[in-house]
């Protein structure tokens, strides 16, 4: 077992297959062993003051103390960087909050302005609104589908936007080319929350973005019990990413980051799957008679859909769709006897999920045209059909009420 940081381990031009197989396992790492071993550290301990000195002159070449990570950490850090063309490097976070939160840090200070797509996810808005607003950083939501019109948003003293495609429940799609171009025409930095489609469905540095998100805990992880976040950084931001990340005291234990590199193993094998079931269950409600609408970026019915197949490689496996009528409380008739949906929160996990969603709170410049009752499906990996049947009954109990 090595003690020494490798240079990120480069299986040259394979499939991502290919990738995920070979990611985070280079040379060194591992003396053999086919998976990176679970190094759990405080302490590092030096053989002499003259080798603590050299540690000490460059603290990230090699093991230092338990915060700066082992290989354990930097095995799914390299990982995770070599699915992102343009990447200089990746910083893990406890959770996917963690990232979004350092990622602003890293760029904002007091006195600048920050713009947020209104489609965020809501805790992102709660940190802006109820955090960084007390450091003097103003923050204005701006329209998700606003493309290269952002320009006449910035200001001298907005330092970063804040981009989600597709964004949180309402899934629009964000022109991201046209958004990080004009940012980069004035200097403005730009990071995007990438939870939905991974580094395996859209490149966002590749798109002109600074810094790519992600909540591991959603399909990196992959089975519900795990929660992490990553940054992923170009060369201009890797150093600004970096150091916020060590100041503010973020790490992950090193069980967590081996549980994570065991789930983006199986990733792609896992979102083909829970894409292709999706999109079934996503055009069988499409065609419902009580379904108002589906949103969902692959079916050509979505707004977003043009600027989706331009920009993505494909699609995941969550989703939301509008009831024609009722009201929430409605909803109970047809969640409550589900048998192959959980109800609760998050999603990307290998079994399918229901939440009712209530947009209208979480948007402040945009409104949604529809009123019906919304609901959230997180596909899993059961059998499509046996899903379709469920939620055919679950909307017969729905309907059977008017
Ligand atoms: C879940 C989620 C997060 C946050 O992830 P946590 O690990 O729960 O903090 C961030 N962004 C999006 C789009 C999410 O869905």
């Amino acid at each position: 077992m090595t003690n020494r940081r490798q240079p990120p381990h480069d299986p040259g031009p394979v499939g991502i297959g290919t990738r995920l197989v070979a990611a985070g396992r280079g040379p060194g790492f591992s003396d053999g062993i086919v998976n990176p071993p679970v190094m759990r550290a405080s302490t590092v301990l030096f053989d002499s003051l003259a080798d603590l000195d050299r540690a000490i002159a460059a603290p990230d070449a090699g093991l230092y103390y338990g915060r700066r990570g082992t290989p354990t950490q930097w095995a799914l850090e390299d990982a995770l960087t070599g699915l992102e063309p343009g990447a200089a490097g990746t910083k893990l976070f406890p959770s996917g909050v963690a990232a979004i939160t350092t990622a602003l840090l890293a760029v904002v200070g007091a006195g600048d302005d920050v713009l947020i797509t209104d489609s965020a996810y809501e805790p992102t808005r709660q940190f802006a609104d109820q955090v960084l607003a007390r450091f003097g950083v103003t923050t204005r939501y701006y329209d998700p589908c606003i493309g290269g019109d952002i320009a006449a948003l910035i200001q001298p003293n907005t330092r970063a936007i804040l981009l989600e495609s597709p964004g949180s429940l309402s899934f629009e799609i964000q022109d991201v080319p046209a958004i990080t171009a004009a940012a980069r025409a004035r200097g403005v930095v730009t990071m995007l929350d990438n939870t939905w489609g991974t580094a395996l469905r859209l490149q966002p540095l590749a798109l002109g973005c600074d810094i790519s998100l992600s909540a591991l805990t959603k399909y990196v992880g992959g089975h519900s019990d795990l929660l992490m976040g990553a940054a992923t950084a170009s060369e201009a931001l890797w150093p600004r990413l970096k150091a916020a990340t060590y100041r503010l005291g973020h790490h992950v234990s090193a069980d967590d980051a081996a549980l994570a590199l065991r789930g983006l193993r199986t990733l792609e094998v896992r979102l083909d799957r829970a894409e292709a079931s999706a999109l079934a269950v996503a055009r069988w409600l499409a065609w419902h008679p009580a379904v108002d609408r589906v949103l969902h970026p692959a079916l050509p019915s979505h707004p977003g859909h043009e600027l989706w197949k331009r920009d993505f490689t494909g699609a995941s496996g969550l989703f939301c769709f509008v009831l024609k009528r009722g009201r929430r409380a409605h909803t109970a008739a047809l969640i409550d006897g589900l048998v192959h949906f959980g109800i609760g929160f998050s999603w990307g996990g290998f079994e399918s999920l229901v939440i009712p969603i209530h947009i209208a709170p979480i948007r402040t410049v945009t409104t949604v045209p529809w009123s019906g009752p919304m609901l959230r499906l997180s596909i899993g990996l059961e059998d499509p059909d046996d899903l379709i049947a469920d939620l055919a009954r679950g909307l017969e109990r729905y309907e059977a009420q008017f």
